[in-house]
């Protein structure tokens, strides 16, 4: 009996000490498909992301839910399409809607779970007060409040250690009618702590508040969610790395954020979580089309940021979990950024919201190399704005842009398993996949419409 006894509570401490993972979220903004050295790009050195690919995971048919920012993260977070909680574009400073703080983000169920939660770097999802971070279930908030090259709202609170850089002041603020494009506020919290943002350090003190973060929360659960600001347009890089890369700055741009990947990862091996942590990288959505090589590359696939084909919205994505995840190893089967909120509930031992749809599916046999694991989505839908105008099953995809019956109207199909570049039109071939594919888009699009969710409009109170 003494014997069974002492069993059963070397099992149960056994499970104590199944703890809920560390979550650590990195999500570049408008890094192509072939933009790091394990995708094969022949000119960025990423030796710290190669090494996260060589010890956990490859995902090759990895999709963000958008084209464009802010649909992209509201996605991201939310586990559904952007289209379902009414962030189908992009917000600019002038907006005071965002994400509705009535979703339940990513962020807002960790914490629930006891979880510590952080977010450090580009927001987008709505930047007056009651739309912040903070006010979407994220204990601490460092970054810029939408992209690098908006410029500041002048109804921004300021804090009163504000640092102003170029000759700005509070006085200068109120005053200006037009404020200068590229010049972004630096926030913490709900204030500009400095204005405008010193973007050549971004990517640096994004990383130092990463550090500190992890150091104060090893102890307990904690969800890091690091939007990186680059290398969204205008490019910024530190000293370190500015005129290092072979790929000019944009390659710079990426090697500083492999660097900060190292110090993470070196961080949680420090603290003695490294077994304890899951860790994810991938992109927003697709590289800026620009001259001369100075966006990025989405090679071999077709089109760039705002873009439907596979090079605005299909990204590159690293999953590392060490002895959960299978080291070495490379999928091609289809998963998305709305799958991560169900895949971390389950992790974090709880469920996805069950008082609203999530488009997203637990991809956790996907994750960690279970045999005959299927596609996260038998059909998986991209939309453009409100408009829906494309689908991808198995390895076919239909694209249909512009109303039937007017001279933009097209209808486009490709076999990605034979074709990953969408060069080849066999919609004329293959009318019943069509038909069959286009009758679906319709339904799934009246569906999701009719159960769609309001977008958030800024409280005062
Ligand atoms: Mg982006």
């Amino acid at each position: 009996m003494r014997y069974l006894i002492s069993f059963l509570t070397i099992i149960s401490s056994l499970s104590a000490m199944e703890r809920q993972p560390n979550i650590v979220l990195i999500f570049t903004d408008d890094q192509g498909y072939e933009d790091l050295g394990c995708f094969g790009s022949p000119l960025i050195k990423t030796p710290h992301l190669d090494r996260m690919a060589a010890e956990g995971r490859k995902f090759t048919s990895f999709y963000s839910a958008n084209s464009v920012c802010s649909p992209s993260r509201a996605a991201l977070l939310t586990g559904c399409y952007p289209t379902r909680v009414n962030v189908p574009g992009v917000l600019f400073p002038r907006h005071d809607t965002g994400l509705n703080p009535d979703e339940i983000t990513i962020a807002n169920l960790l914490k629930g779970q006891g979880y510590a939660t952080a977010c450090f770097g580009k927001w987008h999802l709505g930047h007056k007060p009651s739309l912040l971070p903070t006010a979407q279930g994220f204990d601490h908030y460092f970054g810029i409040p939408y992209s690098n090259d908006m410029t500041i709202d002048p109804e921004a609170t300021l804090s009163n250690d504000i640092v102003f850089r170029a000759g700005m002041s509070k006085e200068r603020i109120a005053s200006l009618e037009k404020h200068p494009k590229n010049w972004v506020p630096l926030m913490r919290n709900k204030e500009v702590v400095e204005y405008p943002a010193d973007q050549t350090t971004l990517t640096k003190r994004y990383t130092e508040e990463a550090l500190t973060f992890i150091e104060e929360n090893k102890a307990k659960p904690f969800f890091l969610y690091m939007p990186q600001t680059m290398p969204h347009i205008p490019l910024f890089a530190s000293e370190a790395f500015r005129g290092q890369s072979a790929r000019g700055l944009y390659g710079d741009t990426i090697e500083e954020i492999d660097w900060s990947v190292g110090q993470i990862l070196q961080a949680l091996k420090k603290h003695g979580v490294d077994e304890d942590t899951l860790v994810i990288f991938t992109s927003d959505n697709g590289p800026w089309k620009l001259n001369r090589g100075r966006g990025g590359s989405a090679y071999p696939l077709r089109g760039y940021k705002f873009s439907t084909y596979e090079g605005g919205m299909r990204v590159p994505c690293l999953m590392r979990w060490p002895g959960k995840i299978p080291p070495g190893t490379v999928t091609d089967t289809l998963a998305a950024s709305i799958d991560l909120l169900p895949t971390f509930a389950k992790l974090a031992g709880t469920t996805q919201p069950s008082d609203r749809v999530i488009d997203g599916r637990d991809i956790w046999p996907i994750m960690s190399g279970a045999p005959d694991s299927r596609p996260s989505h038998d059909y998986y839908y991209f939309y453009k704005g409100q408009r829906l105008v494309a689908v991808r099953h198995g390895d076919w995809k239909l694209h249909i842009q512009g109303k039937q019956g007017t001279r933009k109207h097209s209808v486009e199909l490709y076999h990605l398993g034979e074709d990953i570049g969408e060069t080849t039109n066999l919609a004329d071939q293959h009318s019943e996949m069509v038909k069959r594919l286009s009758e679906r888009m319709h339904t799934f699009d009246e569906q999701l419409k009719r159960k769609a969710r309001p977008v958030g409009k800024h409280n005062e109170g």
